[in-house]
């Protein structure tokens, strides 16, 4: 019986959604409002303005569409390209191969580059097929900056200098769906042309907002992307800024502008750097238990999260099922290719040291349960020596 909650609380760490808020929850909750009365139009502007900042960007326009990320990668393919345009991407994982099937669908001509799943965009690949590609057939290369299947963060200066090496002029479209707002993500710095959010990632609020940073170059081609494009039509939202061609999602536009408010008052730098903290100590947590990551290069580790294999002969997945059923903590099971091999805790968004240190004791329970023999407060000690050594007071109490 799932309707009355169990005493406690949920723990909630997958790497989306992930934990709101008091303060957001609060702001959406408000009573219904008319978003034709004349409050909305500088209330959305500054919200398109403020969330600028997790893009880090001053030179792309903002949309926010009422959508999951799935609805952002849409936008950002229809709006850009034409049926029957040549795309380069990679897949290491569920979202990758997900992108790719998306691609194919609406009628583009994908190139994908396999990846072991653990591994990050080989950008040797990407020269070989962009330097063979003289007349420039390649309308976009397209990666998923932090693949969350596998805690992979791939390396998007590189993919962007393997570009410039060769002067390709192909766009660069980023799925930041569980990277933006949690880890350095440079739009201007990287010359992306379109980068997707979604909003139940490092933003901390439920889903419903796929936000996309756009380049001048992308709204270029728009011109004559000739993709069918209706509901996620760029230009029905350009026109009608600063008022929206459809009925945003009001209460989730609230929680947007807490949430960002969050995020400044912290510092973005900061918020970046407790992301980094966060990860490290998982990992430390999952090298005391004796356990492999499934990213084998360091350069790939993802500060989202921590994707962490167990050993043959063991099913993760009834880990995760112990992990709920006897703890109320909800890990992420693994997908697809890797269903049973590995497990996943998300430390994006909003979240301190004490919470994933609750996860990483309710794991060494659940590992347990199956079998896997952790000593007890090995991780969670690992991780806290790390916290602890590496702590500084929270802005404004020291
Ligand atoms: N891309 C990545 C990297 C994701 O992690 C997800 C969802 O987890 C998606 C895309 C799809 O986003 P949504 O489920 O919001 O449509």
């Amino acid at each position: 019986d799932f309707s009355v909650p169990p005493p406690g609380r949920n723990h909630l760490f997958v790497p989306g959604p992930v934990n709101i808020h008091d303060s957001v929850l609060r702001a959406m909750d408000r009573p219904g409002s008319n978003h034709r009365d004349p409050w909305f139009q500088p209330f959305f502007a500054n919200v398109l303005e403020e969330v600028k900042m997790i893009f880090k960007t001053t030179k792309g326009k903002t949309l926010i569409f009422p959508s999951s990320g799935t609805g952002g990668w849409e936008s950002s393919l229809q709006n850009c390209l034409s049926p029957g345009d040549k795309v380069v991407t990679f897949r290491y994982g569920q979202f990758s191969h997900l992108w790719v099937d998306q691609m194919q669908r609406l009628g583009l001509d994908v190139e994908v580059i396999d990846c072991r799943w653990g591994d990050g965009a080989d950008e040797k690949k990407l020269e070989q097929i962009l330097s063979a590609d003289k007349q420039h057939k390649i309308k976009a290369v397209a990666v998923v900056h932090n693949e969350t299947t596998t805690g992979v963060t791939s390396d998007i200066p590189q993919v962007r200098k393997v570009m410039d090496s060769l002067s390709h002029p192909a766009l660069l479209l980023i799925d930041g769906v569980s990277s933006i707002g949690a880890l350095d993500f440079r739009f201007d710095e990287w010359k992306v042309d379109v980068a997707v959010t979604g909003s139940q990632k490092a933003l901390s609020l439920p889903t419903g907002l796929a936000v996309l940073a756009i380049s001048d170059k992308a709204l270029e081609a728009k011109k004559t992307a000739q993709l069918k494009r209706c509901y996620f039509d760029w230009d029905d939202w350009l026109n009608s800024f600063p008022n929206t061609p459809y009925t945003p999602i009001i209460p989730l536009l609230h929680g947007l502008e807490q949430s960002l408010a969050l995020l400044k008052h912290e510092g973005f730098e900061n918020v970046i750097a407790r992301h980094h903290r966060l990860a490290e100590g998982t990992r430390r947590a999952a090298k005391a238990w004796g356990l492999e990551l499934l990213v084998k290069d360091p350069r790939w580790n993802s500060d989202s999260l921590t994707v962490i294999q167990v050993p043959e002969g063991i099913d993760s997945g009834l880990i995760v099922k112990n992990a709920y059923a006897k703890y109320n903590l909800s890990i992420g099971v693994g997908l697809s290719k890797v269903a049973g091999k590995v497990f996943r805790i998300g430390h994006l968004g909003n979240s301190d040291e004490i919470m994933i240190a609750s996860a990483l004791a309710g794991t060494e329970m659940a590992l347990n349960d199956v079998g896997v023999k952790v000593k007890f407060g090995s991780g969670v000690g690992a991780a806290l020596e790390y916290w602890q050594s590496t702590s500084k007071p929270i802005k404004g109490r020291d």
